[in-house]
């Protein structure tokens, strides 16, 4: 297989599919820009080497047509100035203009094609919109990794007219290698640590981690089920009826296969969902009536913590509690916390999903974790042990 270090881009021109869905105000303004610069290496390495470079995104959601709002000429100056060379525009992804930028580009040059997901082709990964993108390129790389679990057209399709010349960007490659890391070879303890709202979303992760894990925490709402599941008195707190069979067993599963699961054993409960309800603390099987459970409790945070910090490899996805809110966060911020303390140690910690992401943020915690993970969705379906179609396009 190629890769974007082996490849020689010489004289060749590369279409890359990047992720620019960049947050953009009502002034057009990109309000961060995290995930353009996390592209610029690959762009930077194939220029480097060579080559040029067509880069293709989508931006929100438009309902497969042009929308002013998602055009991805916003972003053409701030891309310019970031690259120091002058971007060149294509106003349509397929079609007359872009094959003749195309083909009029140089090594050293930058073109942009317009939102991909204006054309509802993209998504169906349509073979024949695939086929006009694949033919503006001689190169096909892919580094979006948040969108490598959907077969659409820029992701997996165009990879079929490029037999042996594709390969992965630098981003998705740091996400498979730190992937791969904790399902081939963790060090052990390895423990993963699941928390958020819904079970129904974790089940194939849990079921998958269930063959590699040496313990499994669980927390936030997701606590609720498997107490209630083990016979437990949950008052109002979120629950999935339908996932109480389920959540059962993980229970056993666990024990046979000599796991340590870890269940909250106290909570911090409230009256109502919001942070200036009455505020308690009881044990996680006798929640009365009327209270909900919103965070773990101080003893449960105790344990939790001993675990982490005894663990060579961490997984976290989904907080423990309704960390937005200020009176629900400590359960959250204890464990990344926890986490970093660990990392600190020696361990290898990998933080994925929207949540935790955004919770090691709030806590300026990042860069004292291993590794936070790009893709929500994308890498829990990888961690789940599924094939994601954009990787497999490459690899097969
Ligand atoms: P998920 O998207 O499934 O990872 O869930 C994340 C969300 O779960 C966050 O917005 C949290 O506020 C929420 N959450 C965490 N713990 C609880 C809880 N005990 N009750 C209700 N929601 C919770």
């Amino acid at each position: 297989m190629e890769t974007i270090n082996s490849y020689n881009f010489a004289e060749k021109r590369a279409i890359v599919r990047v992720d620019f869905n960049v947050p953009i105000n009502e002034n057009y303004e990109i309000t961060d820009d995290t995930r353009i610069r996390a592209a610029l290496p690959t762009v930077r390495k194939i220029l480097n080497s060579g080559g040029s470079v067509i880069l293709m995104s989508h931006l929100g959601r438009p309902k497969d047509e042009y929308e002013e709002k998602f055009s991805l000429k916003h972003i053409v100056s701030h891309l310019s100035g970031l690259l120091e060379l002058d971007v060149k525009f294509a106003e349509d992804c397929i079609g007359e203009q872009a094959l003749n930028l195309a083909q009029g580009m140089k090594p050293g040059e930058v073109m942009l094609l317009e939102n991909l997901r204006f054309h509802k082709e993209e998504k169906k990964g349509d073979e024949a919109f695939a086929k006009q993108l694949a033919g503006l390129a001689d190169v096909y790389v892919n580094d979006a990794f948040g969108t490598a679990h959907r077969p659409h057209a820029s992701t997996t399709i165009v990879a079929n007219f490029f037999p042996k010349d594709k390969m992965f960007g630098y981003l998705i490659g740091k996400e498979l290698h730190h992937m791969d890391k904790i399902l081939e070879a963790p060090q052990k303890p390895f423990t993963a640590i699941m928390g958020g709202a819904k079970v129904s979303d974790k089940i194939p992760i849990i079921e998958n981690l269930l063959n590699r894990v040496d313990n499994i925490i669980i927390g936030g709402g997701m606590t609720y089920t498997f107490i209630k599941a083990t016979g437990g008195k949950i008052g109002t707190s979120l629950v999935e009826e339908d996932m109480l069979d389920v959540a059962l067993e993980i229970v056993e599963k666990a024990k046979k296969k000599n796991i340590s699961l870890y269940i909250p054993e106290d909570n911090v409960i409230a009256d109502q969902f919001d942070n200036d309800a009455r505020i308690d603390t009881c044990r996680s099987d006798e929640i009365p009536d009327n209270k909900m459970g919103l965070d773990i409790g101080e003893k449960t945070i105790k344990k939790f913590k001993e675990v982490i910090e005894q663990s060579k490899t961490i997984l976290w996805n989904g907080p423990m509690g309704v960390f937005e809110m200020s009176n629900f966060q400590n359960g959250t911020k204890s464990i990344a916390e926890a986490i970093a303390n660990a990392t600190e140690k020696g361990a290898f910690s990998l933080i994925g999903g929207g949540d935790s992401v955004a919770a090691i943020n709030k806590y300026n915690l990042a860069n004292k974790v291993s590794y936070v993970s790009t893709g929500g969705g994308a890498m829990l379906e990888y961690m789940e042990g599924k094939g994601l179609p954009g990787i497999k396009a490459i690899r097969e």
